[in-house]
């Protein structure tokens, strides 16, 4: 009677798995982040993007624009079961990060490469540094996350198309939370840049170019 139960025992949970495939996904995570593009817009422009985008306070003397997307690729492994419906592990996993949008603006009424150009061009710099350091701690967080998902996604569906669906799916609310958080750290990150008193000093400084622009209200 021992004999036959120890064989027993370690059966059962092989044949309960077995109808899976073995989880083991190749992942890559990579991020896009060309150098943000400079172009002159109208200060009243400035101020309607500004509004849209932040409702920040003080001259619109210019503005950093971002949008990041990202792309995900995802392949199955999977095997049919018995009743016909297939059980499907991912494969292979490529995602990236895409800064799709990068844009400095400087109101166009500022002499280029005068003084206040250079300020208002050096402040919007520490924008895209916010932008670039999150985006790429962003790549690291996904790539943790999506190798933590990795090790124990697994998808029942009745065809591989839709146990595929279903991964992407999955895969899709594990990556989501690391984005929420880039987006909440860019936030800080732009709201300890564009504090009152670097207002201030901007609207301070390089006097004779200030007193050229147009009144704003
Ligand atoms: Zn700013």
């Amino acid at each position: 009677m021992k004999r036959l139960l120890l064989p027993l025992l370690i059966l059962l949970p092989f044949t309960a798995q077995a109808a899976c495939p073995v989880p083991g996904a190749e992942i890559t995570v990579r991020r896009e982040d060309p150098e943000p593009t400079l172009a002159a817009a109208p200060m009243l422009a400035l101020r309607t993007q500004m509004a849209d985008a932040q409702g920040a306070h003080g001259q619109h003397l210019g503005v950093t624009s971002s949008r990041v997307e990202w792309r995900t690729e995802l392949s199955a492994r999977y095997l049919r079961q018995p009743n016909g419906t297939v059980c499907a592990v991912p494969d292979r996993i490529a995602i990236e990060l895409v800064h799709v949008e990068h844009a400095i603006r400087i109101a166009e009424e500022i002499p280029r490469d005068g003084c206040l150009w250079r300020e208002v061009l050096a402040h919007e710099r520490r924008h895209v540094a916010v932008n670039s350091a999150t985006l790429r701690e962003t790549e690291q967080a996904v790539g943790r996350a999506v190798r933590h998902w990795s090790r124990s996604a697994v998808a029942r569906a009745a065809n591989a198309e839709a146990a595929t669906a279903v991964l992407q799916a999955s895969l899709r609310r594990a990556v989501e939370p690391s984005l929420a958080a880039m987006r909440r750290a860019r936030a800080r990150g732009h709201g300890r840049i564009d504090s009152p008193a670097e207002y201030d000093r901007l609207a301070r400084i390089c006097p004779a170019e200030q007193r050229l622009l147009p009144p704003m209200r």
